[in-house]
C-alpha cells in the first residue's frame, strides 16, 4: 500500500468509525468514559488496519501494533480506573520499556556541535524510554483542549513523512506508512472531536461534567485515543532515530513536537516560577493554555493558534530537511529568524485573539494608546458623543485617526498636542485596533471617518442638524454632498468648500463656515493638515462638533471605491486604498512602525 492509501484508508476509517461507535454507544447507553473508550477504539484500528495489510509480515510492524494495544489498553484503564498520575507514569514506563525490547532503540545522536555520532550504548535503553515518555506525555497534555491533541497529532506526522521523504527517501520502509496511518486517523478524529462532541450525553451530564472540571473543559477524545496518538507519535520518531543522519536527528523531533512541549515547558517554568519549583506529578501548573484562556481566549481560537504554531514549526523543520547540506551555523541563523518571527506573530495572535474580559467591567471611556488618547466607544458611542457636543453648543473637535497619524504624533510634537487636546479620538484603522488589544486595552471597533460621516448624515437628516463640508478636489466635494443629499432626504448641507485654496483665500474660507452656522463641520484635508486647520481655526468658526475626515468625500463621491465588505472586516481596507492609489504606499511602513512602538511598549509595561 502506498501512502496516499495508507492515509486515505485510515482516515476512513477512523472517521467512518466514530459515526458508527457513536450509535453503539447510545444503543448501549454508555456513560461517557466507556463511550470515549469506544471513540479511541476507532482511532487505533484506523491506525492499525492499514499498517497490517502494508507489512503485517514484517516483526517490527506486528510489535509495534502490540505495542499501541498495550497504549489503548493502559489509556482505557487509566481513564475508567481513575488511576492515579504515578500509576499512570508506570504504565508509561512500562510500555516504553516494552517497546525498547523490541528493538525500537535510539542507539546513537549527533548533537549540536559535534563532529561524530555519539553511541549511547547501555544508555540506549534509558534515553529511549525518556524521549517516548516525553513525546506520549506531551501529547496526551493537549487533551485538555478538545480537537488539539488529534489536530496537532495529524499536522506533526504529515510533517515526520515530509521529513522522512526528503532525507531518507525509500530507505525508511516503516516511517512513512506509520506516518500516515497515524496522521490519516487523527484526521478523522479531528472533526469528531473538535465540532461533532457527544451528542448522545445528556445535557445534564455535559453540566456536571464540566462542573467537575474547569468550566472550559468539554468532553474530549477519551484517554485511549489520546494514549494511542502519543505512544503511536512517539515510537514514529524513534523509527525515523533509526535511520537518521545529522542534525535532524535532534533538532527535526523536537521542532515536530515544539507546541506539546513548549505547553508542557510553559507548565514546568512558568508554574515553577509562579510557585515553589516543585517536580511533584500530583500538582497543578498552569499550562500555557489555560494562561490563554484565562486571557479571554475561546476554547476553539486557542485549538486554533496551537494548530498554526505547530504548522509553523513543523514548516520549519520541513525547511532544515531540505537545507542538510547547510552548515550548522546557517542552520542556527535560520532557526534564530524564524523563532524571532514566530514568536512575535504568535504573541500578536494570541492578543488580537483574545476577547477581553470586561463583562459587567465599566471600562475608562478613552485609553492612552501610544501617548495618544484614543477613545474605546464603538459606533454608537461616537455618535452619541457627538450628539452631545451638538447640544452643547460650544466649539469640539474630533480626530479620526489610523496608524500613520498616530506614528506620525511621534514625530511632530504639534499634532500630538492636538490630539491630546482633542475632544474625541476615534482609532480609524485595523491597525490601531489590533495593537492595542497586543497592549490588552480594550479599543472594540474601528470607527472610521468614512463610517462616521455616513452614521452623522443619517442622524443629521433626522435630527435637523445642518453641515458643511469642506475638503477634496472641486468636483469631488460637490458631487459628494450631492450623493449624501440623495441617500439621507431632508439632510441640510449648508455649504460645500474644495480644499485646494490658497493662504490668501483663507480667512475667506473660515468667515464663510462661521456665517452659515453649521452644527457639524466635515474637514477632509488629509491628516496632519486638517487636525492643524480645525484646531487652529476651531474658535473663529465656533462650529459645535469639527470632525477631521480624510479622503472620505474621495470615497462617498466614488472617485475611489471602497474596498469590498470583506476586506474591510479583515482590517485589510488599507492595502485596498494602496493599491487605488499607488502613491499612498510609503504610508503602509507607518504599520512595522506601529509594530515596533507597540512592541517596545509591551516589553516596556513588563518591566513596569
Ligand atoms: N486634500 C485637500 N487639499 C489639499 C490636500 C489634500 O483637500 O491641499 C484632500 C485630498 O483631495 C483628499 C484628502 O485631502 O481628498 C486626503 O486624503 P488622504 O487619503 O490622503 O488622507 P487620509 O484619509 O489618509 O487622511
Amino acid at each position: 500500500m502506498g501512502p496516499l492509501l495508507i492515509l486515505s484508508s485510515a482516515f476512513l476509517i477512523s472517521f467512518g468509525g466514530q459515526f458508527l461507535l457513536r450509535g453503539l454507544a447510545q444503543r448501549l447507553r454508555l456513560r461517557r468514559r466507556g463511550a470515549e473508550a469506544l471513540f479511541g477504539l476507532s482511532l487505533s484500528i484506523g491506525i492499525a488496519v492499514p499498517l497490517w495489510l502494508h507489512s503485517a509480515d514484517h516483526p517490527e510492524t506486528r510489535a509495534l501494533l502490540w505495542i499501541l494495544l498495550a497504549a489503548f489498553v493502559a489509556g482505557t484503564l487509566a481513564d475508567l480506573l481513575r488511576l492515579s498520575r504515578w500509576t499512570q507514569l508506570l504504565l508509561g514506563i512500562g510500555i516504553a520499556f516494552w517497546a525498547t525490547r523490541e528493538g525500537f532503540l535510539i542507539h546513537e545522536l549527533k548533537p549540536p556541535f559535534f563532529l561524530h555520532f555519539v553511541e549511547l550504548g547501555r544508555w540506549s535503553a534509558v534515553a529511549t524510554i525518556t524521549w517516548i515518555l516525553a513525546v506520549a506525555g506531551a501529547v496526551i497534555l493537549c487533551r485538555r483542549l478538545p480537537g488539539l491533541t488529534s489536530g496537532l497529532v495529524a499536522i506533526v506526522s504529515l510533517g515526520f513523512f515530509a521529513v522522512a521523504q526528503i532525507v531518507f527517501g525509500t530507505h525508511s520502509y516503516l516511517t512513512a506508512p506509520l506516518a500516515c496511518g497515524i496522521a490519516g486517523a487523527a484526521l478523522g478524529a479531528f472533526p469528531h472531536e473538535l465540532f461533532l462532541g457527544f451528542p448522545f450525553v445528556s445535557a445534564g451530564a455535559r453540566q456536571n461534567q464540566n462542573e467537575a472540571h474547569e468550566p472550559w473543559m468539554p468532553l474530549s477524545q477519551g484517554a485511549a485515543g489520546h494514549w494511542v496518538m502519543g505512544f503511536a507519535l512517539g515510537l514514529l520518531t524513534v523509527v525515523g532515530f533509526l535511520k537518521n543522519t545529522a542534525f535532524l536527528l535532534l533538532a527535526a523531533p523536537l521542532l515536530l513536537l515544539g507546541v506539546p512541549l513548549v505547553e508542557a515547558t510553559y507548565a514546568f517554568v512558568y508554574g515553577g516560577a509562579q510557585k515553589r519549583l516543585s517536580f511533584s506529578l500530583g500538582r497543578r501548573r498552569e499550562l500555557l493554555h489555560e494562561a490563554l484562556l484565562r486571557g479571554g481566549l475561546s476554547p476553539r481560537r486557542c485549538v486554533a493558534v496551537f494548530l498554526a504554531i505547530t504548522l509553523y514549526f513543523t514548516g520549519v523543520a520541513i525547511l532544515l530537511a531540505a537545507m542538510v547540506r547547510v552548515t550548522f551555523v546557517a542552520k542556527l541563523a535560520v532557526l534564530g529568524a524564524f523563532a524571532v518571527a514566530g514568536f512575535i506573530i504568535f504573541y500578536c495572535a494570541a492578543r488580537i485573539l483574545s476577547r477581553l474580559q470586561r463583562a459587567g467591567v465599566k471600562t475608562a471611556e478613552r485609553i492612552e494608546f501610544l501617548d495618544v488618547p484614543v477613545a474605546t466607544l464603538d459606533m454608537g458611542g461616537a455618535l452619541a458623543k457627538i450628539d452631545a457636543y451638538v447640544k452643547a453648543r460650544s466649539p469640539h473637535m474630533v480626530v479620526t485617526s489610523d496608524s500613520s497619524a498616530i506614528v506620525r504624533a511621534h514625530k511632530d510634537e504639534e499634532l500630538a498636542a492636538i490630539m491630546k487636546a482633542a475632544d474625541l479620538v476615534t482609532a480609524d484603522g485595523a491597525g490601531i485596533v489590533w495593537m492595542a488589544k497586543v497592549l490588552g486595552l480594550p479599543v472594540e471597533q474601528r470607527v472610521s471617518g468614512v463610517d462616521l460621516i455616513e452614521k452623522v448624515c443619517e442622524q443629521a437628516a433626522e435630527r435637523g442638524w445642518s453641515l458643511y463640508l469642506l475638503g477634496a478636489e472641486p468636483g469631488v466635494v460637490n458631487e459628494a454632498a450631492k450623493r449624501l443629499n440623495l441617500r439621507y432626504p431632508g439632510l441640510q448641507i449648508v455649504g460645500c468648500m474644495h480644499g485646494y485654496f490658497s493662504a490668501e483665500e483663507e480667512p475667506q474660507v473660515v468667515a464663510d463656515i462661521a456665517e452659515r452656522h453649521p452644527d457639524v463641520l466635515l474637514v477632509g484635508l488629509g491628516i496632519p493638515r486638517q487636525e492643524k486647520w480645525i484646531a487652529h481655526h476651531l474658535q473663529e468658526l465656533g462650529v459645535p462638533v469639527a470632525i477631521g475626515v480624510g479622503g472620505s468625500f474621495d470615497v462617498i463621491s466614488s472617485r475611489l471605491k471602497r474596498a469590498p465588505k470583506w476586506m474591510q472586516a479583515a482590517g485589510l481596507e488599507w492595502l485596498y486604498r494602496t493599491l487605488q492609489q499607488p502613491t499612498r504606499l510609503p504610508r503602509l511602513f507607518s504599520l512595522p512602525q506601529l509594530l515596533s512602538m507597540t512592541l517596545k511598549a509591551a516589553l516596556k509595561r513588563r518591566k513596569e
